[in-house]
């Protein structure tokens, strides 16, 4: 085995602040620690140790928290060629037998260029978004077409499969973990498991700046507009929640500058146009977070 080549996989410019993702640094140094650093030893080094690469991850927790933007950033930081996005859903097929051929077919890219080259230096990322839904029907009683057993079984055959393959890294997603598989969630398989959930004060800050990053840059906020504040007023709200609560004040602001009586109005000059603090207190009240009151305790 120490003629593999599995490493220098992460990109040499690489920087956490690039990504785009805000109040998840701890995760990301989790998920590096735990399932990127050894893929970066010397091969012999990695002989040595006689480790086997991490081959899944488990993102997991509530909606619009940045698991999916998580998942894709992973794919760039590693060089990775294009993930494959599948959901739950979409593997699972109304044509019996369907849903076990979806499956196989995401591991195949990855085995074929071993199987032909060797060559294992490439990553190649399968991303499973709302794994639940394949999981769901496992052991239920009430399905009676058991396509969640078979399904569930055929991944972990797959990745069971690819023991010494180290050029396949699986990422599964899901709001419950609750409903994944215990056998998926063993040593070998989504063995990693991240909690991403909403955002700390810090955190909505990051987010804040993200999302406000290109109206700041061309100066259409205005001056009143407190970045602090506005962190301090969202908790509770999502990273999709506070990029969903920016477009909402931009709305309001735009609002303002446009007649909806001539569609030719529409290219008159908002060059003037600035979002002011009145637009960020309207779109607090126009987008809520979903999940409030229950968390407010632990903050
Ligand atoms: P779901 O469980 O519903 O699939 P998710 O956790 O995968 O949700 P994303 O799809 O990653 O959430 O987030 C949706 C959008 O919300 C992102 O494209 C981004 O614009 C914004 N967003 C969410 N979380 C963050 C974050 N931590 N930093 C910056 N933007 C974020």
């Amino acid at each position: 085995a120490t003629s593999r080549k599995a490493n220098n996989i992460i990109q040499p410019d690489f920087k956490f602040e690039d990504l785009g993702i805000g109040g998840l640094d701890t995760e990301f140094s989790n998920i590096f620690r735990r399932a990127f650093a050894s893929r970066i030893f010397p091969p012999d080094l990695v002989d040595k140790l006689g480790i086997q690469h991490v081959k899944g991850i488990l993102l997991y927790g509530p909606p619009g928290t940045g698991k999916t933007l998580m998942a894709r950033q992973i794919g760039k930081m590693l060089n990775s060629v294009d993930p494959l996005i599948v959901s739950g859903p979409e593997i699972l097929n109304k044509f019996v037998g369907q849903s076990e051929e979806n499956v196989r077919k995401l591991f195949e890219p990855a085995e074929k260029e071993y199987r032909e080259r060797g060559d294992e230096s490439q990553l190649h990322i399968i991303i499973l978004d709302e794994l639940d839904a394949i999981c769901k029907q496992r052991g239920s009683r009430s399905d009676s077409t058991g396509v969640g057993d078979s399904v569930v079984n055929q991944l972990l055959a797959k990745m069971d499969g690819v023991d010494q393959l180290n050029n396949i890294l699986i990422i599964g997603m899901t709001n419950r973990k609750e409903l994944i598989d215990d056998a998926l969630l063993r040593p070998g398989r989504l063995e990693v498991q991240i909690e991403v959930g909403l955002p700390d004060e810090s955190g909505r800050l990051q987010i804040i700046k993200i999302h406000t990053a290109k109206i700041r840059e061309n100066k259409i906020i205005a001056g009143d507009v407190d970045l602090v504040e506005l962190a301090s007023l969202t908790k509770n709200y999502s990273g999709a929640e506070i990029a969903g609560l920016v477009k909402s004040a931009s709305s309001f602001a735009f609002n303002r500058h446009i007649k909806v009586d001539s569609v030719a109005e529409l290219t008159q000059d908002i060059s003037d146009m600035k979002i002011l603090r009145e637009d960020f207190m309207n779109a607090l009240e126009e987008v809520k977070p979903a999940f409030g009151i229950a968390s407010e305790e632990f903050e």
